[in-house]
């Protein structure tokens, strides 16, 4: 991944929660607060903002750049989540590491912060299969980006039945069943967004 892809891939990203806000906020609204594409549209506007002024000669500025305005940016769980998780990305790619490598790190950062493991209905359940599924693929980034792309979609999918046991979506114990967790969607939005951006 060069500085290119990865402006890129968060321009993208960008453009896609813009489009994308008012679902985003109808499945938070259904078990959370209704801001979840509030929160990400005012986040990625503003790393859209942020990166047209920044130096980011290669691909690893670019995300520490993406994962530091989204934390200062964004309130609520997910901005700290997403701004760890391109930091934690950026700063892997900044050392040399693979993008597979560098996708390892961005969950584990997750983790780390939020304490969730798959299952628990957030956005890891979307993120631990791409992250699984990048890995795996053989070949190109392309490829690998399709893969990861496809799983996280599928590990989206498989929110619904779960019951929310990290985030505001657990103060509703049984009655999250039966909805998509928003950020586990953001999640599968922004690795479309990657593979859109890679071939
Ligand atoms: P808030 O809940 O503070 O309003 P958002 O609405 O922007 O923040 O984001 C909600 C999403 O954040 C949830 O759908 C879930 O995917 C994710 N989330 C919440 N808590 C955690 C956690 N501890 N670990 C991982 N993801 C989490
Ligand atoms: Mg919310
Ligand atoms: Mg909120």
């Amino acid at each position: 991944m060069d500085a290119a892809l990865a402006r890129a891939w968060v321009t993208g990203i960008a453009s896609a929660v813009r489009d994308r806000a008012d679902e985003l906020t109808q499945l938070d609204a259904a078990i959370g607060d209704g801001d979840h594409g509030v929160n990400l549209r005012r986040g990625f506007d503003a790393v859209v903002a942020a990166l047209e002024s920044a130096e980011t000669p290669a691909a690893g500025d670019v995300l520490v750049k993406t994962g530091t305005t989204l934390v200062s940016k964004v309130g609520g769980a997910s901005g700290p989540l997403y701004g760890s998780a391109f930091r934690a990305m950026g700063k892997a790619l900044q050392q040399e590491s693979s993008v597979a490598q560098a996708l390892e790190a961005a969950l584990e950062a997750v983790q780390k912060l939020g304490k969730a493991v798959p299952g628990d209905k957030t956005m890891v359940d979307a993120l631990a299969p791409a992250v699984e599924a990048y890995s795996a693929a053989p070949g190109d980034e392309a490829a690998a980006a399709r893969a990861a792309a496809a799983a996280a979609a599928d590990g989206m999918r498989a929110t619904v039945p779960l019951q929310a046991r990290k985030g505001r979506a657990s103060y509703l114990g049984e009655r999250s069943i039966g909805h998509q967790d928003p950020g586990a969607t953001s999640t599968a939005l922004i690795f479309e967004a990657l593979a859109a951006v890679t071939g």
